[in-house]
Parts: C-alpha cells; structure tokens; sequence
C-alpha cells in the first residue's frame, strides 16, 4: 500500500446522509467508498470485538479509539489484498472516521486528507426522524430509541465536530444535506471529481 491514502471524508451529523451518499459514489469507478459503522457490523455478534461494539453502539457511544483505528487499518488493509480496494488507483471516501480529534491524530499517518465534505442539515428534528425511520427499515438498535438518538447527537456535537478544525478551511466544503439524491450527489461529485482528477495526474504504481 502508498504510505499515505489519498482520501476524501464524508462528514456529518448521524443521519445526515453520508451513508447513502458515499454507497452511490462507492459506485463510481475510481472511487472506493468505506464506512466504519458498516465495518462494525460486520463483525460477528459473538466474537469479542462484537461484543465491545455491541456494548458501546446501544447505548450510542463510540467506540474506544485504539480499538477503532486497529482495527480500521486491519479491514482497510484486508480490502486491498482482496482486490477490492485500490489503493493507489482508487481514491478513498471515509464515511464515519475520524470521529474525534484523536482518531484525527492517530490517522495521520495512513491518510492523506485532500478534500472534506459537510454534509449539513439545518433542521435537528428532520435528522431525528430520519435516524428513527432508518432505524425502524434497517432494524438497527442504535437508532431505535430517542434517547439513544439525541445521545448521539450530542457526542457528536461534542467529540466529532471538533474534528472539522484540525483540516485546512481550504479543503472543508459545506454541502447542504437536504434535497434530493440525485441533487445531493451532483454537488458532492463536483468537490470530488476535480480531486480524483489530481490523484490520475500522477501515474499509478502496480
Ligand atoms: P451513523 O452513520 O448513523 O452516524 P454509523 O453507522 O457510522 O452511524 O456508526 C454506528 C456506530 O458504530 C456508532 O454509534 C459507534 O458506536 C460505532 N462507530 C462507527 N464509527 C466509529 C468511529 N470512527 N469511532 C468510534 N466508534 C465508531
């Protein structure tokens, strides 16, 4: 793998979007789309991270750091030997890391952040009823109750937000979250798409 990634991160509130719009450009050639909530659910219930993701998720709270960037690294590497990943072809897209300013650290050494993408919602409530009928779709139990909710909501405020200072206000766009996904995707595609098109500028190793 490069020494350092070439990355874009989508950023956002829970239920701003970023999953659903990181799995529609996932599926644009060039661009690999990989999101940690998913990586944690993945994992087998039974087996001991399972179960340390289990205990922090219900009650919507994060993971531990160490924990997280451990095994990020792991899957990001396993993607790449398995083909799926491309990393020195494919540019990165984060959905969900880092997620406090000490992830921010510790990943600085395997990512190469080049763009930032906030996705914003101006209504609070629309995310909260967003999350909750996601919840009730996806049967996901982290979303189910209100409080778990607006507990998420406020670690968010408080541990990921924070995150947005560590980049270079040069690379962080705002993009409005509300509208539709075509609409949403369109403005993410024209931040992303001239970065790709850096990253290609620069032949790729095999
Ligand atoms: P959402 O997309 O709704 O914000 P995710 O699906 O990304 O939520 O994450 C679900 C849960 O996985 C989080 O509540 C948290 O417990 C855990 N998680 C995901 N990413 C991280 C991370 N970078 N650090 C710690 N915990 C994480």
């Amino acid at each position: 793998m490069p020494d350092r990634l070439k990355t874009v991160l989508l950023f956002g509130a829970p239920g701003a979007g970023k999953g659903t719009q990181g799995s529609l450009l996932g599926g644009i050639p060039g661009y690999f789309h990989m999101s940690t909530g998913d990586m944690f659910r993945t994992l087998d219930k039974e087996s001991e991270l399972g179960q340390i993701f289990y205990e922090y998720s219900s009650k919507g709270e994060l993971v531990p750091d160490e924990v997280t960037l451990e095994l990020w690294h792991t899957y990001v590497h396993a993607l790449a030997i398995l083909g799926m990943y491309k990393p020195y072809s494919d540019l990165l897209i984060l959905d969900g890391i880092p997620r406090t300013v000490a992830q921010t650290t510790l990943m600085e050494k395997y990512i190469d952040v080049l763009g930032v993408i906030h996705l914003r919602a101006s209504n609070q409530e629309d995310m909260i009823a967003r999350l909750h009928n996601r919840a009730i779709e996806q049967n996901r139990i982290d979303d189910a109750k209100e409080d778990v909710i607006r507990n998420r909501l406020a670690i968010y405020e408080r541990e990921t937000r924070p995150v947005l200072n560590h980049y270079d206000q040069s690379i962080v766009h705002e993009i409005d979250a509300i509208g539709t996904l075509g609409g949403v995707l369109s403005n993410i595609l024209q931040v992303v798409a001239p970065i790709q098109d850096t990253c290609h500028t620069n032949p790729a190793k095999v």
